[in-house]
């Protein structure tokens, strides 16, 4: 396996006195990209769109001060997780106390050391290198590179929380390849393994929009969630997922329904304004996959949406 460089991480910092961004950038730009911000509301519209991996901040400022800037940060799903480094002048420990209970993970006295400053941030920027590697083995099936179950079911009831806010709908698909038994009996379990390796990544390019979703549900199982999508349009784009897969000509000359890989879908287009449980929803979908099957598989079947 090959290993890309790690790309340069990037920091936000957030002060009121220009002369302080251009030192402390100054300071910080050999070793990371640097963003500016000179009041509270700009430094949080730039952590919630640039999502930089740590944010410097400074806490006497007019208006919003530090202290309330890290509560939002805090409470804001897209930047909690952003580490937070106070540099204040408040050189007093009931301050510092108080900054590390809203949940910085350093403090740092003005007038800082230069050295002192790149070593906390390069020690913090290492820690957030690593948490970030730790989530993604959390979440990525290794074999397939894509989503594993436990990202799955986060990012359903994430999606699903959505759509109910919004009254929007959710679409949710479960594909199972036809006869892989045969295809591991007959070509060997690590030529299987390649074909789920190709499979995935067939799927994932067929879907289009940033938060259209594909996982592996279990061995040769997926399922894509495509939030705010009609009946139609997703008809069509999962027709489109199993075509591709069908144009790779992946030999399976073992499978009754075909001389390629193929796969069988059961599809629902649920709008969250009609109420019902999540797991019924699930179960419709999966009926469906079973009734693809049943019907003779290299199909996809899908649920009439409750008008
Ligand atoms: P159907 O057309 O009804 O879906 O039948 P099938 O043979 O595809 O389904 P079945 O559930 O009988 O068998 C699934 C097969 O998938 C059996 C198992 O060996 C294979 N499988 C599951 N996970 C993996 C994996 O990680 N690698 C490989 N190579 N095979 C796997
Ligand atoms: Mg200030
Ligand atoms: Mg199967």
């Amino acid at each position: 396996m090959t290993t890309s460089p790690p790309s340069r991480q990037q920091v936000l910092i957030i002060d009121d006195q220009k002369t302080n961004l251009k030192i402390l950038g100054d300071i910080l730009r050999p070793d990371v990209d640097i963003m500016l911000a000179q009041s509270a509301e700009q430094g949080l519209r730039k952590a919630i769109t640039l999502q930089p991996d740590l944010i410097l901040l400074d806490v006497i400022m007019p208006e919003v001060d530090g202290f309330e800037l890290i509560k939002s940060l805090k409470h804001h799903a897209q930047t909690s997780a952003i580490p937070v480094i106070f540099i204040t002048a408040l050189s007093d420990t009931n301050h510092e106390e108080q900054g590390l209970r809203l949940g910085a993970c350093d403090y740092i006295y003005k007038p800082f050391h230069a050295s002192i400053v790149q070593a906390r941030v390069r020690l913090h920027l290492q820690l957030a290198r690593q948490r970030k590697l730790l989530e993604q083995l959390a979440h990525i099936d290794p074999l397939t590179g894509i989503a594993n179950r436990r990202k799955y079911d986060q990012v359903l009831q994430q999606l699903w929380r959505t759509a109910i806010r919004q009254h929007s709908n959710l679409a949710i698909i479960m594909l199972d390849i036809d006869h892989f038994k045969e295809y591991n009996d007959h070509y060997g379990h690590a030529a299987g393994d390649k074909i789920l390796f190709q499979v995935a990544s067939s799927l994932k390019q067929s879907l289009r929009r940033p938060n259209d979703f594909i996982g592996r549900y279990g061995g040769e199982e997926f399922v894509i969630l495509l939030p705010d999508s009609d009946e139609a349009g997703s008809k069509q784009l999962i027709e489109h997922c199993l075509t591709e897969i069908k144009q790779l000509q992946l030999e399976h000359g073992y499978s009754p329904v075909s001389e390629y890989i193929t796969l069988s879908a059961g599809g629902i287009c649920w709008p969250a304004a009609q109420d019902a449980e999540l797991s019924d929803i699930l179960k419709r979908a999966d009926d469906m996959l079973y009734q693809a099957k049943q019907q003779g598989k290299n199909q996809l079947l899908w649920h009439p949406t409750p008008a």
